[in-house]
């Protein structure tokens, strides 16, 4: 036993385990804010997930999927999308882009937004290759980019000063135009856009969409476009697809979420869209790796589809609902945070909504030419003493630039009122207290 000891350990000493993809990447800040929040949290409002259950048509499609006649739904299916998904979606997705798609061709069912976003990077990315990324961002993209060799290129959405007397909108944060113009290059592949934006909220516009689609073109670059949010708009926005802009859908792949669409994070269905010339090299990434996504959750997330189509536009529809009882959380929780001093970027999308936390500084002493920053510390301090758990935005940022905005944390309202309620006393309780030492 001891030689077999001594020769592990001299193994282990050899020579390094690790491959050279993962150099730089193996720290994650959701396994330590998660940590956090089931450690230490009262209340909730970090990661992005709601805590109220998905609609009954879709629970009782999954019940119907499981427990009904056809077991074959407990066994394989199409390696690229359970047919009844892919079909669905591609009537829906030929709806809304006004074109045909044929399922089997322009349609890849995925495990999750996340690995239609894996396989994207794996499929297009080589060694050397750079791929924008707007800042701030849903975090994943930065490692899946280097994990694929590619080089990360960021450029900021920058705030301006809202209208006298307003709160700041997440319209407010935008890119400047000759700077986003300056990040293209012959050795530019892609561009990540995310609308509506994960943390800000923010919706691209038209103009906005218009800016990337030009530079896309005239680069011939493609758009790796995360629209999971899409039908989280408020305020009668309207979310512009840029695979509908000019000359765009041949370089454009869409990603969505099920768990997003219909509040079932954890079925983890997602779907990738695009033209065949790009899904194909996604097919050939996705039946290399993963091969396909539980059968069950794809044929009962098919039945949501499928009634939605049929309610399309309609006041029962889940996606006129659902947006309508968000708009109403996002309102209170501006309305709560804003009486609270702790300022809100009212979100125009998505359910999450960002805060200037300034004005509670005192109690979390900042530490000068600390590696962390603040905003970090601070929702740490917060989850540790006052059991409230958020996302600092610095987490959307990448490493060099974590310190260009570090007062502002993420909330989730996608929660129950009494979520939202606690998460106010809590707040109320702290800013009396401050009030009176
Ligand atoms: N993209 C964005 C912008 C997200 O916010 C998320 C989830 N937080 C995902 C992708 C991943 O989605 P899924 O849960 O379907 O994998």
């Amino acid at each position: 036993q001891t030689h077999f000891l001594s020769l592990s350990l001299q193994a282990k000493m050899s020579r390094p385990v690790q491959a050279r993809r993962l150099e730089g990447i193996d720290k994650n800040i959701w396994v330590e804010f998660v940590k956090l929040a089931t450690t230490y949290s009262t209340v909730n409002l970090g990661q992005g997930f709601p805590d109220f259950p998905p609609p009954d048509f879709l629970k009782e499609a999954f019940m119907r999927a499981i427990s009904g006649e056809n077991h074959m739904l407990h066994q394989y299916t199409r390696a690229f999308g359970h047919p009844p998904l892919v079909k669905i979606l591609a009537q829906l997705f030929g709806k809304l882009l006004g074109r045909d798609l044929d399922p089997m061709t322009n349609v890849m069912v995925t495990v999750g937004a996340y690995q239609a976003l894996f396989c994207c990077f794996q499929a297009f990315v080589d060694e050397g290759d750079e791929v924008i990324i707007i800042e701030p961002f849903f975090d994943c993209y930065e490692p899946m980019v280097k994990m694929a060799g590619g080089k990360p290129v960021f450029v900021p959405l920058r705030p301006k000063a809202p209208k006298h007397g307003k709160l700041m909108s997440s319209a407010d944060w935008q890119l400047d135009p000759a700077e986003l113009a300056s990040k293209f290059s012959e050795r530019t592949k892609a561009i990540v856009l995310n609308s509506p934006n994960n943390p800000l909220g923010k919706v691209f516009s038209r103009e906005e969409l218009q800016l990337i689609a030009d530079l896309c073109v005239k680069h011939d670059v493609l758009c790796i476009s995360d629209e999971v949010y899409e039908w989280l708009v408020y305020d009668g926005k309207e979310h512009i697809r840029i695979a509908n802009l000019q000359g765009m859908w041949e370089r454009t792949v869409i990603i969505g979420s099920a768990g997003k669409t219909f509040s079932a994070t954890g079925w983890k269905v997602g779907w990738t869209v695009g033209p065949n010339r790009l899904l194909q090299h996604i097919r050939t990434v996705h039946q290399n790796s993963v091969y396909h996504c539980a059968t069950a959750a794809q044929e009962a997330v098919a039945q949501g589809f499928q009634r939605e189509l049929e309610l399309y536009g309609k006041p029962d529809s889940y996606f006129v609902q659902l947006p309508k009882l968000l708009q109403q959380k996002r309102d209170w929780l501006v309305q709560s945070l804003d009486a609270l001093g702790m300022k809100p970027i009212v979100p125009e999308g998505t359910y999450f909504l960002v805060a200037d936390i300034s004005e509670f500084k005192s109690d979390v002493p900042d530490v000068p030419d600390s590696d962390e920053p603040y905003d970090s510390r601070f929702a740490k301090w917060m989850v540790k003493n006052k059991g409230l758990a958020v996302i600092p935005l610095s987490t959307f940022y990448c490493g060099a630039h974590k310190n260009n905005y570090n007062h502002f944390i993420r909330f989730c309202f996608a929660k129950e009122e009494a979520t939202l309620k606690a998460a106010n006393d809590i707040l109320q309780k702290w800013k009396r207290e401050k009030t009176s030492s």
